[in-house]
């Protein structure tokens, strides 16, 4: 099945609102195995609605659209639609009575109740959280449109409660992916080593980069979710066996839950000081419910004097070597595991720029300490002259080496690559 997302609303044209509908619905789509060809946003017009939607209906089978089904004058969304599919608006009782509960106490104009006028034969989508409902409603040659709001929070649970199953069931099958947790290797790389793969019809696979990490998505379609589950099982473990110890699990949330759930089954801890990462090793750790058992203490240690005073880094190192040297990594590590009583210490210094760059230590040069109290290691990111990133990316890069040293560590690998 090919599909198209058309987004209305003025706001996201004139760059007030970003168009995080589009990305929810694309990611749904692509977890459903149907191929999204084309993605447009219009604003709140109903010509040029209605010729975007005629397009898309005459090269997609489903068209999806978000925005514009309340109750303000620019909300046209579901006029245009059943004008453009020759379907009357006829008021759905269901739909009424909802609104009407929604508002019980409070005043409801004459335009909420009109949210509950539908395309006539439509299949009607709940809105838990508001009050315009969605719908399915299908064209003259049985190609579907779902109209959903635009509100994100309005939006999710009903693509996810109402119009993912109203797909599965419409497809007659399921669904299945493995979502493989790459870190350590860039997407060029990981797609060069499993190209066999990518080409794959059932289970398709595919690559795909976010924050510094990749993911390899298996897909499969079957009629029922264990058998497209027993379709892909195999390929997702070729898959990891080709990529070895850059894979830091599958299925997983994320890098950091990953080293939460190593430490906790182990009885260990650790403690982080952080120079140019601002805090987040911590605070990705932390993002995890329960971190607590296992994160003893974070610091952030940006003065050479708290790098002394705190974590006990001598003085000779921060004058012979500077605060951002492979010397200091290690001694912010030692240090602020001896401070912590933890089993391990991280300790990051680095640049994170745009400023405070030189020839020899240019921006997104990082020194990453790690230790265990009797070995210390320590990974060296960047240090060459690159077209600069982000502030914000060489924090991220820097915190995910780190958590990556500790998980590494913790599956029994040598925590540098
Ligand atoms: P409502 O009942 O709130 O009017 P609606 O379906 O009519 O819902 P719109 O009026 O088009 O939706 O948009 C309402 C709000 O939803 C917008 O102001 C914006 O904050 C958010 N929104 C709309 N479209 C998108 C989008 N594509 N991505 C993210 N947010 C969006």
């Amino acid at each position: 099945m090919n599909a198209e997302i058309i987004s209305v609303g003025t706001e996201l044209l004139l760059g007030h609102t970003v168009n995080t509908d589009a990305t929810i619905v694309a990611q749904a789509l692509s977890e459903l195995g149907i191929n999204l060809l084309y993605a447009c946003t219009v604003g709140d017009n109903a010509g040029r609605l209605k010729s975007a939607l005629e397009q898309a209906l005459q090269r997609s089978d489903l068209v999806i659209t978000t925005g514009g089904l309340g109750p303000t004058k620019d909300d046209l969304t579901k006029e245009t639609i059943a004008e453009t599919v020759g379907k009357p608006l006829v008021e759905d009782a269901d739909s009424l009575e909802r609104i009407k509960q929604y508002f019980k106490g409070r005043y409801c104009s004459e335009n909420q109740l009109k949210q509950a006028l539908l395309p006539q034969g439509c299949t009607v989508l709940p809105n838990d959280v508001g009050t315009a409902p969605g719908c399915v409603v299908s064209d003259r040659q049985g190609k579907r449109i779902i109209m959903l709001p635009g509100p994100p929070a309005e939006l999710t649970p009903m693509l996810y409660r109402y119009a993912v199953p109203f797909l599965q069931q419409a497809e007659q099958s399921a669904i299945y992916s493995d979502h493989i947790h790459v870190f350590g290797k860039g997407e060029g790389a990981v797609a060069e080593e499993i190209a066999a793969y990518l080409d794959g019809a059932n289970p398709t696979a595919a690559t795909y980069a976010k924050d510094g990490e990749m993911f390899v998505r298996v897909t499969a379609k079957a009629k029922t979710k264990q058998e497209a589950e027993a379709l892909c099982r195999p390929v997702t473990k070729e898959i990891v066996a080709i990529l070895g110890d850059v894979v830091y699990g599958v299925n997983t949330d994320s890098l950091e839950q990953t080293v939460v759930n190593a430490l906790k089954s182990r009885g260990e801890t650790v403690a982080a000081a952080e120079s140019c990462t601002g805090g987040l090793v911590s605070k990705r750790l932390t993002d995890i419910a329960g971190a607590s058992a296992v994160f003893e203490m974070g610091a952030c240690t940006y003065s050479n004097r708290i790098k002394h005073k705190l974590l006990h880094v001598p003085q000779e190192l921060l004058e012979q070597y500077g605060a951002v040297s492979e010397q200091v990594a290690k001694a912010m590590a030692q240090g602020v595991r001896k401070t912590a009583g933890s089993t391990y210490g991280i300790g990051i210094t680095g640049i994170a720029g745009p400023g405070g760059g030189t020839a020899e230590k240019p921006v997104g040069l990082v020194y990453i300490g790690f230790t265990n109290g009797t070995e210390t290691w320590v990974k060296k990111l960047g240090g060459v002259q690159t077209a600069e990133r982000s502030r914000e990316y060489y924090r991220m890069i820097s915190a995910s080496a780190a958590l990556n040293m500790l998980r590494r560590y913790l599956q029994g690998l040598d925590p540098v690559t």
